[in-house]
């Protein structure tokens, strides 16, 4: 196998259709250029019990299959640390004490890419770190990024322009953040194609910029569309009737929800997974969100 593709679900509750979608695309685009795919827990905060079990038999009801091991980061604390230690031996970071309420303060000035971290903490002396210390702030760690953009290459979309700022590296309450384990763990993993939904398109800067400095390979990166409501608006599970097993219980099976799934990519008969895998033709991707009435049945009904 020359690489390997990969899903990386945070185990805060059950897949919804939008998820699944995904996570059949990153799924389809790995093995169809014959790369292994990998199943990572993201789990450093929001973890529902049991639920990555479950996350991960939804998964292989659909028909997808990974290479094991799978892995949890939160047993994997060690890795994040040592690329935080390497960044901080080469003078990348610093200590930030600012509450979230300050840096939103902040960045409503009109100076600064939105969302951006404004750099409040980043010239701070030995002495006035040792005052926030003392009065007991927690500190966070953040990138002394020396830039302010970087363009990406996704492989739908194209160039991608997008803000790099002093990103958190280890947050006030000691754990790493997304986007340095995230960084860590694909380049770990042998992830060279990281496929995943347009909603976090604009982390994908940050992280490219993280590798670089960590001189970690940079992943080819594929970002798909998201699932929408019938509202317009991300799919969520107050939607209803949005996770395999509510389908389930509607009636539907496995089969009928990956034929809806594969519909929805453009496929144009009932399918298998084999099927999927052996017409699937990237370039042929729809390129806008699906809209999905959740309140609707995914397969028209072929019944007598
Ligand atoms: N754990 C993230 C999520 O569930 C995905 C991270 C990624 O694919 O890079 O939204």
């Amino acid at each position: 196998m020359s690489g390997f593709g990969r899903f990386a679900p945070s185990p805060s509750g059950d897949l919804h259709l939008g998820n699944l979608r995904t996570a059949l695309l990153a799924w389809l685009f790995a093995r169809s250029t014959g790369r292994g795919f990998r199943l990572r827990i993201e789990d450093l905060d929001r973890v529902k019990p049991g639920a990555a079990e479950r996350q991960s038999a939804d998964l292989a009801a659909l028909g997808l299959d990974w290479e094991p091991p799978v892995v949890w980061q939160s047993q994997r604390l060690p890795l994040y640390e040592a690329a935080i230690a390497e960044l901080t031996a080469a003078g990348r970071t610093y200590e930030c004490f600012c509450t979230r309420k300050e840096i939103q303060q902040a960045v409503t000035a009109p100076h600064g890419p939105m969302g951006a971290y404004p750099g409040t903490c980043r010239e701070l002396t030995d002495a006035e770190r040792a005052a926030q210390r003392a009065a007991g702030r927690p500190a966070a760690l953040r990138l002394r990024a020396d830039i302010t953009e970087l363009v990406i290459t996704d492989e739908l979309l194209g160039s991608y322009r997008g803000a790099v700022d002093d990103l958190v590296l280890r947050r006030g309450d000691g754990s790493p953040a997304y986007n340095l384990a995230v960084v860590v763990d694909d380049a770990d993993q042998g992830i060279d194609q990281v496929v995943r939904g347009d909603d976090l398109l604009a982390s994908t800067p940050r992280q490219v910029y993280l590798a670089t400095l960590l001189g970690l390979p940079i992943p080819q990166y594929a970002h798909v569309p998201l699932v929408l409501n019938t509202a317009g608006q991300r799919l969520a599970k107050r939607d209803g009737a949005v996770t395999l097993r509510d389908r389930i219980a509607l009636g539907e099976t496995p089969d009928q929800i990956l034929n809806a799934l594969a519909t929805s990519l453009g496929y144009p008969t009932a399918t298998t997974i084999a099927q999927l895998l052996t017409q699937f033709r990237p370039e042929q991707l729809p390129q806008e969100p699906w809209t999905l009435d959740p309140n609707g049945l995914l397969q028209p009904s072929s019944g007598p």
